[in-house]
């Protein structure tokens, strides 16, 4: 197997001509920072500030935080500050960041696709319940987000995150973001093959390594061997997609440079197919890429997909096998194309007769003390486990055929239930104003309302629809992959700027992914998002032929 570390095998840089324009590419020999960020990077190792959390920071407190590390190196270790109560929306483009900084933390707890016990349950609800305020939100990433964390009771966290088998590490910054696994991977009936351990590989070998922690910006990663896609390939920057390859079997399509935010792009399929025991190989071939070949000069500039979409699929494979792998890629005539619904809800079989069960909070908002009554129930029902899924939603796996009645009976006291609506099912919504500093409008709170309008005003439909709710331009909630997407922003209401959202419709992910219109005419005030989105739908509903979805 080929040693990817680049401290011990350089890279060749040797076919690709060096670019007219210097983008602060390390294959061409631009090691200067060009921007805040990368010499922030230069200046020392982010992941060095675990330590200076752990023996000063959390000591000496919030005022003894070193500016660079409070606004930069935190987000390798998860952390960031969240945003102060009580600035309108209006104001956060206008304000500097120190202004809109809290003295409280976000701290997001990543899961990487694990099978939680019910005691690694426990554990996420009383951290909430002792630390956070009873906060826990779940998030699309499969991380568990905190808020009201604060730099004094870090240590115990992670102290306690660990026996568990979690952590915070590189959980936010320019780095291995949090790994989605699919949820139902080793269990699924239908479940082409099993990625549990490329993604655990990929975990012990490259997280919190050095030589992967300075990317030019956030790298995100996906592994899947179900036949849904149930992890978002189309928009992570690698993703690892279940397939089977006509001689050589069940295997993984290598699809890179998908991403969302301002110019929205879909991963591009290198038609490879990659054994189990090679996948992390290629991770490492992949994510050396995105290090020395990414763009480093414009933030706006530097997600893997810009390099995706100048150099091609071709080129890109090319490189990969040459200057990083030292070896061809088996070509794949048959891409993967995804079958099914990818969120899990409901009850499905299991292969060993069992079955899992898919429930739905509420946009991901739960609690603490919900965490804990859930580790109850997995714990009274005899469940082996939980996943969290990249749509908000939770996934038990284990359950035996004669209790899974009386397990839904109780998952729906609990406020989980696992026969939701439509519009609970479907609706996903990011962290809005309540913590985000970039966030000029309330999400979770509209959402939770916009669900109770909908679910009164229309209460049967027979075909999913999707609504995806952001709190700014940005696009933690993948505005332009849902059927309804709404962007945050202010809009002009007699004459006054009111919250209010920038509407995308028709967009999509899986079999026929693409992104949704965005109508200029279509802007809708916070307190009209009832009425229009009932209107939207009812206009479907009337007008669509037979077997026509949202999206066509
Ligand atoms: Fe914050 Fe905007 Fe992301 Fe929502 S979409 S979490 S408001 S940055």
């Amino acid at each position: 197997m080929a040693d990817l570390r680049f401290d011990s095998q350089p890279p060749r840089f040797t076919d690709v001509p060096r670019p007219r324009r210097a983008e602060g590419q390390w294959a061409f020999g631009y090691r200067e920072p060009l921007n805040k960020n990368e010499e922030s990077k230069k200046n020392d190792d982010p992941l060095n500030v675990r330590d200076r959390i752990l023996y000063v920071y959390s000591k000496r407190g919030f005022d003894s935080i070193d500016p660079a590390d409070l606004r930069g190196r935190f987000r390798w270790m998860g952390l960031y500050t969240q945003r102060k109560p009580g600035i309108d929306g209006g104001k956060t483009g206008a304000l500097e960041e120190e202004e809109l900084d809290d003295r409280y933390f976000m701290m997001r707890v990543r899961s990487d696709g694990k099978l939680l016990s019910p005691e690694a349950v426990r554990t996420l609800g009383t951290i909430g319940q002792d630390f956070a305020r009873d906060t826990a939100d779940v998030t699309d990433r499969e991380n568990i987000q905190y808020h009201w964390i604060e730099i004094e009771n870090v240590p115990e966290i992670w102290e306690r995150l660990e026996a568990v088998g979690l952590h915070s590490i590189e959980a936010c910054g320019d780095s291995p973001r949090p790994f989605l696994g699919s949820p139902v991977a080793g269990v699924a009936a239908d479940e082409i093959i099993d990625g549990t351990s490329a993604l655990r590989e990929i975990e012990e070998r490259f997280l919190g390594n050095k030589d992967f922690s300075n990317f030019p910006r956030k790298f995100k990663t996906a592994v899947t061997g179900h036949p849904s896609h149930d992890v978002a390939p189309e928009i992570n920057d690698v993703a690892f997609v279940g397939t089977v390859h006509p001689e050589h079997g069940p295997g993984f399509d290598l699809w890179v440079g998908g991403g969302l935010s301002t110019n929205p792009m879909l991963t591009e399929k290198l038609g490879v197919w990659i054994p189990i025991d090679e996948v992390a190989d290629a991770w490492a071939g992949v994510a050396g890429i995105f290090r020395d070949y990414g763009y480093r000069r414009l933030r706006s500039r530097a997600r893997l997909k810009f390099l995706v979409a100048d150099w091609g699929g071709e080129k890109f494979r090319e490189v990969l096998e040459k200057e990083y792998l030292g070896k061809e890629l088996v070509s794949n005539p048959s891409p993967a194309s995804p079958v099914g619904h990818r969120d899990h809800i409901g009850v499905h079989p299991q292969k060993d007769g069992n079955f899992y069960v898919g429930v739905a909070p509420v946009v991901g908002r739960i609690s603490g003390t919900l965490l804990v009554s859930l580790a109850e129930v997995m714990e009274q029902f005899g469940i082996e486990g939980a996943r969290f899924t990249p749509y908000q939603k939770i996934v038990l796996i284990g359950a035996r055929p004669e209790i899974v009645d009386a397990l839904l009976d109780r998952l729906d006291e609990i406020g989980l239930p696992g026969r939701p609506s439509n519009w609970r099912q479907n609706t996903m919504a990011c962290t809005g104003i309540e913590f985000c500093k970039l966030a000029i409008v309330d999400t979770k709170d509209r959402s939770r309302d916009l669900i109770a309008e909908l679910e009164r005003r229309l209460p049967q439909l027979d075909a999913p629809i999707t609504i995806n709710v952001n709190g700014c331009p940005n696009a933690c909630a993948r505005t332009q992959v849902a059927d309804i997407g709404l962007k945050g922003q202010l809009v002009m209401h007699e004459g006054q700027q009111v919250e209010g959202f920038q509407v995308h419709l028709g967009g999509a992910t899986g079999l026929d992914a693409n992104f949704g219109r965005k109508l200029r005419a279509h802007k809708v005030t916070s307190a009209g998002l009832g009425d229009y989105v009932t209107s939207v739908v009812t206009n479907y509903l009337v007008d669509r032929k037979e077997q026509e979805s949202f999206a066509d």
